[in-house]
């Protein structure tokens, strides 16, 4: 870098105003075509040189208003001649740590994303930026009216002040018009100035003993029994702790008194209450019992051997762990963010949706009580700030959380954990860029030298393929375990039941205490055999018996349901045959208020056949059911069982998927109804069956992932079953038990099933031998939306024809599966090639258009 920094290149932050692309002032960069402006320069005062620094967030002039921007570099010259003075420094630290500016470029330039979007994604969302417009005194007033003379005089003695405190001293209407003329005159300055973030620090009243209080005797106060209390409770709290501090709010729960009862102690000088600042600490009254690492079993040994060079030699590489569930994967991220901490060095541990893995969450604050910042997307906005900054300040060593805590500043990042790669919550899905956590912490382990360890039962099929060319490093952990014996004893204690003998192998030599386990048998019920034997009910016999038996035992039994997709795709209930478009061979869509089939891919539109096409039955049906109906149906089969819903629609406060999961936990209730979010890392020792109530939801959609995502669900819902020494089955019920992804999970067979999905993906040149872009159009105009598709699909075309791209296809226009979404329609358009961004680059989308670069599904 040069010698003097003088200038200094900034990206503002755009999610302000009204607009999104605000009138730019003149001869800033970009001002040919602002909305292609990604930076603007800006002069750096003589007194600031040495403090602004690339990361900085500072305040700059844009246009009539002041916004927050982050400097990205900093430089001796200017590309542009004429340049505005940085006009304050928000945080005197830098928010961004220099690799965290590379991978914001990285990101915007892959992702094919507004640099802005890639840069501010990295600083914590939901910080508000208050937009204020202050006023103060311009040019000599001429000939002014009585009140414009208020005004001005009130500008006069008290400077410059906010349109609004000049609203609560001058009572009036239309101050507004009569403000905007003096504005327009010159006799008013306006600037637009904004604030935030601004979280103050919280505190709490907390109560301490007065030194004098133990020798006065409590009988002085047998008139005030409530007092009394409290007093005794503070004495016992604080027995052999002088100046302990409780806070007031645990004292009046604990010995179940108000706050006034308290007060009057104080007033009596017996104890003093005082304000202490807290942090706001989402883990807060939760207890942790620290746990002692297990010895490893001799599978996870031999991944050990792998991964611990690489994380002694701090050496940048990415692991693969594709183990089933419960084969001990936590504890091997567990032992190398140890590994990792003991150097000195920092890690991040995704995981795909913390409300759903309190689990986990929990094991990680038991191992590293101190050192854990959890980023948890329903954190108040303070709470976030805090743990923000607690992690730019050097405070934490581990992160844990959903895929934004990619982006927490550490600044000796050496280990990313990814749990659960394969889930799709891993893609932002809401606003650009639309980047996959996966991809970024690869790169981000690139620039940072860390170790990346990805974690499956069900590996995503475009990482095993990595993995399986040499790109990552496969570990394997092929067996469950059973946990260890002492654990086994106590859970055959608590769940009532004799010691019986297990279906397990013993590990090997020196690893007596735990066992490995069988995984639990799957039975696959074809559907349409049910039909023809008379039965017309929810549940095959397997299941009813199944369900009679779990609950006969005392047991618990989960019942899972995909309704992504329900009662939209066409299937004969005799013979299993569903509509497929025979363009693109994906299942057809049924629309009810057009009458007829449509394929998504293509557009393709079909007449409802009457009978089916492949068995002559008539009886052709939509198909799919929500969990309401699963419920229902459990009552009617089962009256006495107590039944729990769990499904994406669960409401009430921040807790309630993990009071769900509780309740059944304790075994309050018999049977879980649940959509995906069933299918989590749980760990339920009770739950001996496990019931799929239709397998072919996922498998039907018109997308080209709909068979790896069929079978995922299915492996990791059958992985719920038999967790403990009480065994337990899967029942998976379908019309279609031939197909190879249903097979696959019925046997645990992961290779199986991506030998098969991988020629399915060569064959039909999808990813990974095939990249996909789509393109995106929303609008409340169905016609606009139809308009504009099929006007840039004929653009790329003709683009594709000219630059002579042969690899390329536009696949589409066509309306999205999920056509229509909080009102406006959805259109849109893939493009499929080596390297599909080609066709955009340097080339300026119509206005409107979303660009999504590896898109996790076609939906
Ligand atoms: P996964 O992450 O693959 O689902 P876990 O790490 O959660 O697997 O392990 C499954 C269960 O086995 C947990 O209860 C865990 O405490 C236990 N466990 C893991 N490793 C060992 C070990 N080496 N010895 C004994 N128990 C273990
Ligand atoms: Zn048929
Ligand atoms: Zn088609």
């Amino acid at each position: 870098m040069s010698s003097i920094a003088r200038f200094a290149e900034v990206v503002v932050h755009s999610a302000l105003g009204r607009s999104t692309r605000p009138t730019l002032p003149s001869l800033v960069d970009g001002a040919a075509r602002p909305e292609l402006a990604q930076t603007f320069h800006y002069s750096i005062p003589a007194h600031w040189q040495n403090s602004v620094v690339p990361g900085l967030l500072v305040w700059v002039p844009f246009g009539p208003r002041q916004m927050p921007g982050i400097v990205l570099s900093t430089a001796s010259s200017a590309p542009v001649e004429m340049t505005r003075d940085i006009l304050g420094i928000i945080d005197p630290q830098p928010v961004l740590t220099p690799y965290q500016i590379e991978l914001a470029l990285w990101l915007a330039q892959y992702y094919h994303a507004p640099l802005h979007s890639a840069v501010w994604s990295m600083f914590p969302s939901g910080i508000s930026w208050q937009a204020e417009t202050m006023l103060r005194l311009g040019e000599a007033a001429v000939s002014p009216s009585e009140q414009e003379y208020r005004i001005l005089a009130l500008l006069r003695e008290k400077g410059p002040m906010s349109a609004k405190e000049l609203e609560r001293r001058i009572h009036r209407s239309g101050l507004g018009r009569m403000l905007g003329q003096m504005i327009r005159k010159g006799w008013v300055l306006r600037e637009i100035r904004v604030r935030g973030p601004q979280v103050r620090p919280k505190t709490e009243a907390v109560v301490r003993l007065a030194a004098r209080a133990e020798h006065e005797s409590l009988a002085a106060l047998s008139r005030a029994p409530k007092q009394r209390a409290v007093l005794s409770y503070l004495c016992q709290q604080s027995s052999g702790q002088a100046a302990l501090e409780v806070p007031l709010s645990e004292v009046c729960k604990q010995v179940g008194v108000t706050r006034t009862v308290v007060d009057n102690l104080a007033r009596r000088g017996l104890l003093s209450i005082d304000q202490r600042e807290v942090r706001r600490d989402p883990l807060a009254g939760r207890q942790f019992v620290t746990t002692e690492p297990p010895k490893f079993t001799t599978d996870q040994e031999a991944a050990w051997r792998s991964l611990a060079p690489a994380l002694e030699s701090a050496r940048n590489q990415v692991f693969l762990i594709h183990g089933v569930t419960g084969s001990g994967k936590t504890e091997i991220y567990l032992r190398a963010l140890a590994e990792v901490l003991r150097r000195g060095g920092q890690g991040i541990v995704l995981v795909p949706e913390i409300s759903l893995t309190p689990q986990t969450i929990r094991r990680f604050a038991a191992r590293f009580p101190q050192r854990l910042a959890v980023l948890h997307s329903r954190l108040s906005e303070g709470e976030r700030y805090d743990e923000w900054r607690r992690i730019r300040d050097g405070l934490a060593d581990v992160v844990i959380g959903p895929r934004s805590a990619i982006f927490a500043p550490l600044p000796r990042l050496r280990l990313i954990v990814l749990d659960e790669e394969h889930e799709w919550t891993y893609k932002q899905p809401d606003a650009p860029p639309f980047y996959h956590t996966r991809e970024v912490a690869v790169k981000l382990a690139d620039l940072t030298g860390a170790v990346v360890i990805l974690g499956s039962a069900t590996p995503d099929i475009g990482t095993y393929y990595r993995a399986e060319r040499g790109q990552y490093a496969l570990l394997r952990l092929p067996q469950r375990i059973m946990g260890h014996q002492r654990s086994l004893e106590q859970q055959t204690a608590e769940l009532g039941l004799e010691q019986q003998p297990l279906q397990v192998k013993a590990f090997g030599p020196g690893f007596e205490d735990a066992r490995y386990m069988e995984m639990p048998p799957v039975e696959v019920v074809d559907l349409r055999a049910e039909l023809r034997a008379g039965n017309r009910s929810m549940f095959s016999r397997a299941l009813q018996r199944g369900l009679q038996a779990a609950l006969d035992a005392n047991q618990q039994a989960i019942l899972f349901l995909n309704r992504r997709g329900s009662a939209s795709f066409v299937m004969c209930r005799d013979c299993g045959h569903v509509m497929h478009c025979p363009r693109c061979n994906v299942s057809l869509t049924y629309h009810d208020d057009v009458q007829y089939l449509l394929c998504h891919h293509c557009n393709r539109r079909v007449a409802l056949p009457e009978v089916c096409p492949q068995c002559s039955s008539r009886r052709i049906r939509f198909f799919g059911a929500g969990t309401q109906a699963v419920e229902q149906a459990v009552h009617e089969l089962l009256p006495g069982a107590r039944v729990l819903r769990w499904d994406r629609d669960v409401t009430g406060g921040k807790d309630a998927h993990e009071e769900i999961l509780d309740r059944f936990l304790r075994h309050e209730a018999d049977v879980l109804v649940g959509t995906q979010m069933v299918a989590k890392s749980l760990d339920l020792p009770l739950v001996t069956l496990v019931g799929v109530v239709s397998a072919d939801t996922t498998l039907q959609l018109p997308d080209f992932r709909a068979s790896e995502r069929t079978f995922q669900l299915l492996t990791q819902v059958a992985g719920r079953a038999g967790r403990s020494i009480l065994g337990g089955k899967v029942i998976i019920q379908t019309y279609a038990p031939q197909h190879y992804s249903i097979q696959a999970a019925s046997q645990h067979d992961y290779e199986g099933f991506y030998r098969q999905e991988l020629e399915f993906r060569r064959q039909q040149g999808y990813p990974p031998f095939t990249r996909l872009l789509r393109l995106l159009f929303m609008d409340g105009d169905a016609r606009r939306c139809e308009r504009e598709s099929l006007a840039l699909g004929q653009t790329l075309r003709d683009r594709i024809a000219l630059m002579g791209l042969p690899d390329m296809h536009v696949i589409g226009p066509a309306p999205c599966f999920v056509g229509r979404i909080r009102g406006r329609y959805r259109w849109q358009i893939v493009l499929r090639g080596t390297d599909p961004a080609v066709l955009l680059r340097g080339w300026p989308l119509p206005l409107g258009w979303r660009v999504d670069v590896d898109p996790s599904s076609l939906l």
